[in-house]
């Protein structure tokens, strides 16, 4: 099959109808109409086979994480998703492969009111570029600075699923399907996003632990946090896990969580309140609260420090 009819085939009306796209695939360049008085919040991503997936993973699963890792940027930053492009350099073109990658990516795309506007083909090895763009009101965007002494810590959902089922594929052993579906086919945040403009001081999305992601937060801000281990959100696998071994670098420092950290004015906590009861399936946790300083100091159960010896995931450590 020809690239042209490849793109037509697989790639062709993809997600939803939206009446800003002028010109969607199929054209030298899409032609897109931004709301007045946004912003267009624009974040890329990359997923390497071997790198960041296994070249076994389901495409199903593939296509919508290949999406959902850009959703979640934009939750992060409060904008509402509009328009995606998807590169994709691939070994061969596989039709049942193509068809399942482009099927999980056009279900969270439809859900999420995305359309799929462009794109690239190349032959290579496997690799997936998506670039998500949305829409933030002026002066609306959640930031990474913004978070002050006195702010309440939040995290959504629970921490550490991805990672624990990493650890164990690394080991040869079976995942259940709660750590199967954390790994490969993670929700984006995007209701929550939306409901913290005008609420949160500093929001940041978790792919790197929460360590690495929440000291991002502290760093852009100029402040310091405690944060309390025994409050961590955690499924009861990862809760039997960090039991049984005493190791909190899964929960903590092992990434691909995708989900929320934001920090909260005490005065906000009733308005939040509000907001959290409508929004659907969103457990928000509180696990720390935001200091003078710039260190990041993490309560373990028995009032004893626990000192990170590695932060988040580093693709090129010094
Ligand atoms: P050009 O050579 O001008 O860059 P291409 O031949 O690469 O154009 O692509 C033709 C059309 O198909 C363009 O509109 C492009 O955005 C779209 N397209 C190419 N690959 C993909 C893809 N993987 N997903 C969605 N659209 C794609
Ligand atoms: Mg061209």
């Amino acid at each position: 099959m020809s690239e042209f009819r490849l793109i037509r085939e697989y790639f062709s009306d993809i997600g939803a109808d939206r009446v800003d796209v002028a010109l969607g695939v199929g054209d030298d360049c899409a032609l897109l109409q931004i709301p007045a008085g946004n912003r267009l919040a624009v974040s890329i991503d990359t997923l390497v086979s071997g790198v960041h997936f296994s070249p076994e993973t389901d495409p199903q699963n593939l296509g919508h994480k290949a999406l959902a890792v850009g959703l979640s940027d934009l939750a992060a930053m409060g904008a509402e998703p509009a328009w995606a492009t998807l590169a994709l350099t691939l070994p061969a073109a596989d039709p049942l492969w193509l068809r399942a990658f482009s099927a999980g990516f056009a279900n969270l795309a439809v859900e999420q009111g995305v359309s799929l506007v462009g794109g690239d083909m190349t032959r290579g090895p496997l690799s997936i570029s998506v670039q998500v763009h949305g829409f933030v009101p002026l002066g609306q965007e959640l930031r990474r600075r913004g978070a002050h002494p006195g702010d309440l810590i939040f995290v959504s959902g629970t921490l550490g699923d991805a990672g624990l089922a990493l650890h164990h594929l690394q080991r040869s052993r079976p995942l259940s399907p709660n750590l199967r579906l954390a790994l490969e086919r993670p929700n984006p945040r995007v209701e929550l996003g939306l409901a913290l403009r005008g609420l949160a001081s500093a929001v940041i999305d978790l792919s790197d632990g929460l360590v690495s992601d929440l000291g991002h937060i502290l760093e852009a801000s100029g402040v310091a946090a405690d944060l309390f281990l025994q409050d961590l959100p955690l499924s009861p696998e990862v809760a039997d896990y960090v039991a049984a071994t005493d190791d909190w670098y899964i929960p903590l420092t092992s990434g691909d969580d995708y989900e929320l950290c934001f920090t909260l004015p005490p005065q906000r906590i009733s308005d939040m309140g509000r907001v959290a009861k409508q929004l659907k399936d969103c457990p928000l946790r509180v696990v720390g609260r935001i200091g003078y300083g710039k260190e990041l100091r993490c309560f373990l159960p028995n009032g004893r420090f626990w000192k990170p010896l590695q932060g988040g995931f580093d693709h090129f450590p010094s």
